[in-house]
């Protein structure tokens, strides 16, 4: 994700634009969407103070149920450029060293690292999802459970047997 700085004119102004998840470096496949992106610049005599706002969304899987579901995430990330010369050693991460002669930013990894930033760690699909019984696996959400209503599986009558002779002895 590029910006043409030479372009900018003086003041401030936004700047509204799509940008595909590989144009900001991201391969993760819970990204599915086009990223909406707006720039808010602030162009001054010597700094360009950049505000970017992303929105997009990405599906994940549910810790508790396991289905999948959409979620919207949102973004925001600050750049700052500003002159090599007026820059102090080990400067802000926000900074990006500009010369005269610089025309174009490159804006990709702040949005990367921002959109990555928000994945939530822990994916619950609503407050109140109801899970998986352990059980008999039923989707609480859209199922009873089986556990009670299941016949005895014939399966596991030897292993029945079995702990029932287990304990007499
Ligand atoms: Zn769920
Ligand atoms: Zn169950």
């Amino acid at each position: 994700m590029k910006l043409r700085i030479n372009s900018l004119k003086e003041g401030a102004q936004t700047i509204e634009m799509t940008v595909t998840k590989t144009e900001v470096g991201i391969t993760d496949e819970s990204f599915i969407n086009p990223i909406l992106t707006s720039l808010k610049i602030d162009k001054g005599p010597r700094q360009i103070t950049i505000k970017g706002h992303l929105s997009t969304e990405i599906i994940l899987e549910c810790d508790r149920c396991l289905e999948s579901y959409r979620r919207h995430l949102e973004s925001d990330f600050l750049a700052i450029l500003s002159p090599v010369e007026s820059l102090e050693p080990g400067s802000d991460e926000n900074i990006i060293p500009i010369t005269a002669k610089t025309n174009e930013i490159d804006l990709t990894a702040f949005a990367h690292d921002a959109l990555l930033i928000e994945i939530p760690m822990k994916n619950i699909c609503s407050e109140s999802c109801a899970g998986i019984c352990p059980g008999c696996g039923a989707n609480l959400n859209i199922e009873k459970c089986r556990c009670k209503a299941a016949p005895f599986d014939d399966r596991w009558k030897p292993l029945e047997n079995l702990l029932t002779n287990s304990s007499e002895e």
